[in-house]
């Protein structure tokens, strides 16, 4: 098996040009190829001598995902099911705001941290991704706009996965995506969100970068939550509040808590007051996620008001807090439904 041209940042295809005897420049002319004109074949690289495009072709191969499903919603929202070199399946999102346009990404085939709302994690973890692999999804989302001359704004890292347990790969793929050679996405544009790995949080505090946080919470207090979220058996609430509270020391960046609101399990009006005193010394914004209808799972959504009452109850107690507009309602957006379908 070849390895996958977009698994190579900028220094090592210096290094690699270095080591085929070519002037450096061939380096910045490959990224460009890559990258900006996005072509799909060595052979396209036109201002490449020949016999280094067939190097590079036999070296490396550059078709990592193949679109096996492609849904288009109503509101814009486009929904990709890749498959991989491997057969297996992933998911990835363009979602439109009045902001812009933003991908969310998966990190692995699969999870393992077996959230009871999530579809992902139903038939556990199969692999990780590479950081190549993660990257090419954005280039195939940005190859999507191409056509109608429209750019990735912000990119979320939020699909199937968790990606502070494929920490190495998902930090690079981040660098990959911001460098200015690469597709030059913005730090404070680009958000990775855990379910609560705790070590990690402290590593990601302690990078040296603008990229921002977000913690699925989902539940207020630690019974509740470790039913929910099996990650908070290992990792308990309170050693997940000690770590953010690090993060918002150490950066001084505001954390995003994402809450989705199931019906009679976590949207209680006292589970909003105790979200209310659990964050209410935080600089935090919590992101109220109407949850999608599992099927498997059998969880019923909250009626609107009550998302208005538990926000309403969340002000009082002056913690920060918006309903996500829901994107692609039409189409099968909880993140895993459209491979679960596929039967990947
Ligand atoms: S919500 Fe995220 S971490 Fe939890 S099972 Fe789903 S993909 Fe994994």
């Amino acid at each position: 098996m070849k390895p996958l041209a977009y698994d190579l940042d900028y220094e090592n295809w210096k290094e690699w040009m270095k080591e085929q005897n070519q002037p450096e420049f061939r380096a910045r002319q490959v990224m460009d190829w890559l990258y900006i004109k996005r072509v799909v074949s060595f052979q396209e690289m036109t201002n490449l001598p020949k016999v280094l495009r067939q190097t590079l072709e036999e070296t490396f191969h550059l078709k990592s995902l193949r679109i096996i499903a492609r849904q288009v919603s109503q509101d814009g929202t486009v929904k990709f099911l890749f498959g991989l070199y491997d057969q297996h399946a992933i998911e990835t999102v363009l979602m439109r705001h009045d902001y812009g346009i933003s991908v969310c990404v998966t990190t692995q085939v699969g999870c393992r941290m077996g959230c009871t709302f999530c579809a992902s994690t139903l038939v556990g973890l199969k692999r990780n991704l590479s950081s190549g692999e993660i990257v090419a999804q954005v280039l195939m989302a940005q190859k999507y706009l191409d056509q109608s001359d429209e750019r990735v704004k912000s990119v979320v890292v939020m699909g199937s996965g968790e990606p502070f347990e494929n920490y190495g790969p998902t930090m690079r793929f981040v660098r990959m995506i911001n460098h200015p050679r690469g597709l030059n996405i913005g730090q404070r544009h680009i958000t990775v969100s855990t379910s609560g790995v705790v070590p990690n949080i402290y590593r990601f505090a302690d990078e040296d970068w603008q990229v921002r946080l977000a913690i699925s919470l989902h539940a207020p207090n630690q019974e509740l939550r470790s039913k929910l979220m099996p990650v908070s058996r290992k990792y308990p609430l309170a050693d997940l509040m000690d770590a953010c509270r690090y993060y918002l020391e150490k950066t001084g960046r505001r954390i995003t808590f994402e809450y989705a609101l199931i019906g009679g399990k976590n949207d209680q009006k006292e589970n909003a007051h105790e979200l209310g005193k659990l964050l209410q010394d935080m600089n935090c914004l919590v992101n109220l996620i109407p949850v999608n209808y599992v099927p498997e799972r059998n969880y019923k959504r909250t009626l609107r008001s009550q998302i208005f009452d538990f926000k309403r109850i969340l002000d009082s107690y002056h913690v920060n807090s918006t309903i996500r507009r829901e994107h692609g309602h039409d189409i099968d957006a909880a993140c895993g439904q459209l491979r679960a379908k596929y039967g990947q």
